[in-house]
C-alpha cells in the first residue's frame, strides 16, 4: 500500500476523524485474527461476526487506527463511517488512485483467473506487477487486491467477479482501470442473473465504465454476444477481439491450432503486435482463447509482442485447475475447484485429448436455477462420442449421467463412487480420470482418493 495520512483517508471516506490526522498508515487489516501492529483495522460486519465486537483488542494489539460505524471506546485515531464495507472500498480506491500503477481488470464467466494469471506473466515481464491473489474478485477482495499496489508498482491486474447484477459495476469503479476485458458471457449464476441475456447485462458493466473513461474493452469474437457487443460499444470504444477460432476479423486470433503434449496447446498467434509461436503450459483448448485476452488486455497497457511471448510461456498449471498428475498408467485430471457449464465442457474436451479410457468424474454444478436440471442434461449430451465413462454424485449431475446412455451411472454416496473407481483403475491398464463439480460438492475429496489409490 503507498503510505497515506488519516486526513486523507477520513476526507476520502467523508468519514469523522478522530486523533491525529497526520498520523500515517501503511497497511490495512480486515481481519482479527491477523497480526494488526501498525495496521489500520477496518471493522468489518458479516453474517456471522461483527469485528467492532473485539476493537477494543485490536487497538490494544497495536493497531494504527481504527475505522469503524461508531464512536468507540479506544484510545486510537477513529475513523467514523457510516458503512464499514464501503469504506473498505474507497480505501482500495483512495489508493488505486494515488499510484502511478497502470491497472488492467478481466471479467466473464470462466476464465478470468486464468486470464488474471496470464495477463500478469505477461506484465511482469514489463515491470513490477501485482494482481488479485487467488480469487478474491468480489466486494471485499478487489479492494484488498488493490491494497496491495505500492509506490513501485507498474502495473496491477485485478480479477472482477460477480453474481448479481450491479455487483461489476461496483467493483469496476473502485478498481478504475484503464483497459478491460470480457473473455466470455455463459451460463452460471443463472440464479442471480435471470438469464444469459442477464449475464451478458452484467458483465458488460465493465465497458459501460470504460466507456465514461477513456474507453478501451476486449471482447472475445467467438462468443454469441460479440455482434451486440460490436452494436452497442463498438462506435463508442477502442474495442479490440480476439477469436480463438482464428475468425479473420478478429484483432487477436489463434491460427494453426495445434494439440501437444498432456493436453497443452501450441498456436501461431496473429495481432497487430505481429506475429509469433506460442506454446502453452496449461492444457485445454479453452486455454487458447485466455491467452488472447491476455495479450489483448495486455496490449492496451504497452505490451509488446516479445512479452507475450516470454509470459505467456511461463504460465504453469494450479491445482484445481485441470491440474494433470500421471500415475503410471493412470493420468488424473484435477478439475475439482469449481464447475460452470461452460467450464464443464471445457474439462470434457480436455479430458478427451488424453490417452486410454477416459473417465469424467462430475458433481452438481450449483446456483443454475430453474433450468438447472436441463443444463446438468446438457452437459452430459456434450460428452458423448466425445468420453467413455460419465460417473456422477449429487442430485442435479444425476442428469447428466442419466443422458449420457449406459455408460454414464450416477452413485448415491462417494464412498460407492470411489469403490467403482477403485475396481475401475485395477482392472483397466491405461485410463484417464478427471475431476470437476462446485466448490460445495468437495470433488477434491474424490481427486485425494484417486491420489491415494495411485
Ligand atoms: P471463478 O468464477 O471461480 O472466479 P474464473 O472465471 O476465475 O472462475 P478460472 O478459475 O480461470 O475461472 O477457471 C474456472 C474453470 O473454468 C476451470 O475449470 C477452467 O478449466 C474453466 N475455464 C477456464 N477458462 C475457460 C474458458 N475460456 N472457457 C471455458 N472454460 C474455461
Ligand atoms: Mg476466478
Amino acid at each position: 500500500m503507498i503510505p497515506l495520512k488519516l486526513k486523507l483517508i477520513a476526507d476520502f471516506l467523508e468519514g469523522e476523524l478522530t486523533g491525529s490526522p497526520d498520523e500515517v498508515v501503511e497497511r490495512v487489516e480486515t481481519d482479527s485474527r491477523k497480526d494488526v501492529r501498525g495496521a489500520l483495522f477496518i471493522a468489518l460486519k458479516g453474517e456471522r461476526f461483527d469485528a467492532h465486537s473485539f476493537i477494543s483488542d485490536i487497538a490494544e494489539s497495536g493497531a494504527k487506527a481504527v475505522v469503524v460505524d461508531h464512536r468507540c471506546d479506544v484510545s486510537v485515531p477513529q475513523i467514523i463511517v457510516g458503512d464499514t464495507a464501503k469504506a473498505l472500498g474507497l480505501v482500495g480506491k483512495l489508493n488505486r488512485r494515488m499510484s502511478q500503477a497502470k491497472v488492467v481488470s478481466m471479467t466473464g464467466t470462466c476464465g478470468k483467473t486464468s486470464v488474471k494469471e496470464m495477463t500478469t506473466a505477461i506484465l511482469k515481464t514489463m515491470g513490477s506487477t501485482v494482481a488479485t491473489q487467488g480469487n478474491f474478485n468480489n466486494a471485499v477482495g478487489v479492494p484488498l487486491s488493490l491494497l496491495q499496489i505500492s509506490k513501485d508498482t507498474e502495473y496491477a491486474v485485478i480479477e472482477l467477479g460477480a453474481n448479481h447484477p450491479g455487483e461489476i459495476n461496483y467493483i469496476v469503479n473502485l478498481a478504475e482501470p484503464d483497459a478491460v476485458a470480457i473473455n466470455n458471457v455463459g451460463s452460471a449464476h443463472l440464479e442471480g442473473f435471470g438469464s444469459l441475456d442477464g449475464v451478458y447485462r452484467a458483465k458488460s458493466e465493465i465497458l459501460d465504465y470504460a466507456l465514461g473513461h477513456g474507453g478501451r474493452g476486449v471482447v472475445n469474437a467467438d462468443n454469441e454476444y460479440y455482434s451486440k457487443w460490436s452494436a452497442e460499444y463498438g462506435n463508442r470504444l477502442k474495442l479490440v477481439s480476439f477469436s480463438a477460432e482464428g475468425k479473420s476479423d478478429a484483432d487477436f486470433r489463434a491460427e494453426k491450432v495445434t494439440l501437444q503434449q498432456n493436453g497443452c496447446f501450441s498456436f501461431e498467434l496473429n495481432s497487430p503486435l505481429g506475429k509469433a509461436e506460442i506454446n502453452l503450459g496449461v492444457p485445454g483448448r479453452h486455454n487458447v482463447a485466455n491467452a488472447l485476452c491476455a495479450a489483448a488486455l495486455s496490449s492496451f497497457v504497452g505490451a509488446k509482442l516479445e512479452n507475450v511471448v516470454k509470459g505467456l510461456s511461463s504460465v504453469a498449471p494450479c491445482k484445481g485447475r485441470l491440474f494433470v498428475e500421471k500415475y503410471g498408467s493412470v493420468t488424473l485430471i484435477d478439475d475439482a475447484y469449481n464447475a460452470s457449464v461452460n467450464a464443464v465442457k471445457a474439462s470434457i474436451d480436455t479430458l478427451s485429448l488424453f490417452p486410454g479410457k477416459k473417465i469424467f468424474v462430475f458433481g452438481d454444478m450449483g446456483e443454475l436455477g430453474e433450468g438447472a436440471k436441463s443444463l446438468h442434461s446438457s452437459v452430459g449430451e456434450y460428452a458423448l462420442g466425445k468420453i467413455d465413462y460419465f460417473l456422477t454424485v449429487g442430485d442435479l449431475a444425476k442428469e447428466a449421467s442419466a443422458s449420457f446412455g449406459n455408460k454414464g451411472i450416477h452413485f448415491n454416496s462417494k464412498d460407492e463412487l470411489q469403490n467403482f473407481i477403485n475396481d475401475f483403475l485395477k482392472s483397466n491398464s491405461s485410463s484417464t480420470v478427471a475431476v470437476k463439480g462446485a466448490h460445495f460438492m468437495h470433488m477434491e475429496k474424490i481427486v485425494d482418493y484417486i491420489r491415494a489409490l495411485c
